[in-house]
């Protein structure tokens, strides 16, 4: 028996219907309509023969409106490490294992789920739980365990987990979308915490989910709003204690969220694609007021700027140029901090900008060292000049002895490699007096002054310039 079933507009505008037996959800069998082609192009995935994001998306929303709205759940399933895949093989592969993905998936399905490839290495199952967790659970890892077996293309066998989320329409979403998105979520979940497992959407996700939603519709204006400013907090020599530096630090204070940290902020910016402007204001913003400062209070000093991985590319060489031309800043007094994050793939990409970078002078530090997988053997490798300790380091000294062996190792490998050490997050006296006795060469932190405005800024560095003054023989 076929039904006829409204499926989501065309391209056109058009409501189309074709014939459609229930029994074939999970794998499209658009094909025997008359007008099959067109269809087909429109709702089916040409790689993998499953549906669509469209078809999908269309048909969820129809169960959604249904009587049967309250049992319908969905699952994301994401290929773990599939880019690792496509980085070693060549996209054939990639291709023929989400086929064999996409098939195995499939023929596990009962007649009534639906199959659909929604992103690159995700897919999406709509399924009926009769209200039942626990047998929502069983078929979720059963869709794990379709992972077990090694997936064999060309002869050859490769082994990939998948990492599941599941969002359940009674848990609140009664819109297609927003429940992929809430399975999504979860997925995303899973993978972090535990890949190759399945995560249930809950209630706590939900509020980070919104919050995350909110500042990044936020952010998007923030720029523009005059919502966002730098923070400068000094950067201390170790034996004079003389201001030496400052490290230029975002804040963002919006009219809607109130202060909002970096640290939560700017993962967000990443990966909503907004980290490269706000990256470029940062730049030009710090270049424009330590120049200022340079030629008014303090001739010797100079910036730190915190460089995200999106923006170490090309374009970066191009806008540090940029800054430095309009700002008259002498290139030897920018120094960029970056992450270990951004060497480890060491490729072409990040060799280039490096060498690009220095060429035009500015200096190249390493942030957070310690928090990340790099060794210092690997680090050697880049030419970097600065290596900043992480302040979790600095936290346990005095008294962890851990935390000061690995303190002084640090410093003397990082000297042996040829670069300067500053140590973050110095709070008290006795850390100061420590690390300056481990040779570290500066210091930062509350001890010495907290981030603060650029007037604040201005009165520390141009007390220091009077104080300097005073010392010099007439
Ligand atoms: P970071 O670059 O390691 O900056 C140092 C962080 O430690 C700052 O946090 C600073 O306020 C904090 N800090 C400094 N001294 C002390 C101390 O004595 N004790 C404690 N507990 N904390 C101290 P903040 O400003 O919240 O920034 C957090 C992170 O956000 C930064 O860590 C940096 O990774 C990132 N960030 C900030 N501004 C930018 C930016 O313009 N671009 C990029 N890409 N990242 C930025
Ligand atoms: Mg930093
Ligand atoms: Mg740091």
């Amino acid at each position: 028996m076929t039904e006829q079933v409204s499926v989501p507009a065309s391209a056109s505008g058009v409501p189309l219907h074709f014939a459609h037996d229930d029994a074939t959800l999970k794998s499209p069998t658009v094909q025997r309509v008359a007008d099959g082609r067109l269809l087909h192009a429109l709702f089916v995935d040409s790689l993998t023969g499953v549906y669509n994001r469209a078809y999908a998306t269309g048909r969820a929303q129809q169960l959604l409106k249904s009587a049967r709205a309250a049992r319908v759940a969905m699952l994301v399933v994401n290929v773990d490490g599939f880019s690792r895949i496509n980085d070693i093989a060549d996209y054939d592969l990639g291709d023929r294992l989400l086929r064999s993905v996409a098939q195995r998936l499939a023929r596990a399905l009962a007649t009534n789920d639906l199959l659909a490839r929604i992103g690159g290495d995700e897919f999406l199952i709509v399924t009926e739980h009769h209200g039942h967790m626990p047998m929502l659970a069983a078929f979720a890892q059963q869709m794990l365990a379709l992972f077990a077996e090694p997936f064999v293309i060309a002869g050859r066998e490769y082994r990939v987990s998948a990492s599941v989320g599941v969002a359940r329409s009674n848990d609140g979403a009664r819109d297609a979308a927003l429940l992929m998105r809430d399975a999504g979520a979860a997925m995303r979940r899973a993978k972090v915490h535990a890949p190759g497992n399945v995560c249930f959407f809950t209630r706590d996700m939900k509020e980070a989910a919104q919050r995350r939603f909110a500042i990044e519709n936020r952010l998007r204006d923030a720029l523009k709003a005059g919502e966002l400013t730098i923070a400068y907090q000094p950067v201390v020599a170790a034996a004079s204690r003389e201001t030496i530096a400052v490290e230029a630090l975002l804040r963002w204070t919006s009219s809607e969220l109130g202060d909002v940290a970096p640290a939560e902020f700017i993962p967000i910016a990443e990966q909503a694609g907004l980290m490269e402007d706000i990256g470029d204001w940062v730049l030009e913003q710090a270049c424009a007021q330590v120049a200022n400062w340079r030629w008014s209070i303090a001739p010797d000093v100079s910036v730190s700027v915190n460089i995200s991985p999106v923006q170490f590319n090309a374009r970066l060489v191009q806008r540090v140029a940029a800054c430095l031309a309009n700002s008259g800043l002498d290139p030897c007094a920018l120094q960029l901090e970056i992450t270990e994050g951004i060497l480890l793939p060491d490729d072409a990409t990040v060799r280039a900008t490096m060498a690009a970078l220095a060429k035009l002078g500015v200096t190249l530090a390493i942030d957070d060292f310690g928090t990340g997988y790099a060794s210092l053997s690997y680090l050697k490798r880049f030419a970097l000049h600065g290596l900043k300790i992480d302040r979790s380091f600095v936290a346990g000294l005095p008294g962890d002895t851990d935390c000061a062996a690995i303190a002084e190792a640090l410093v003397k490998m990082a000297h042996a490699c040829g670069m300067s050490v500053t140590a973050e997050g110095v709070e008290t006296e006795q850390q100061a007096v420590m690390l300056r006795e481990m040779g570290c060469d500066a210091l930062q932190g509350y001890l010495f002054g907290r981030p603060g405005t650029a007037a604040d800024c201005a009165g520390r560095l141009s007390d220091a310039d009077r104080f300097r003054r005073k010392r010099m023989p007439r």
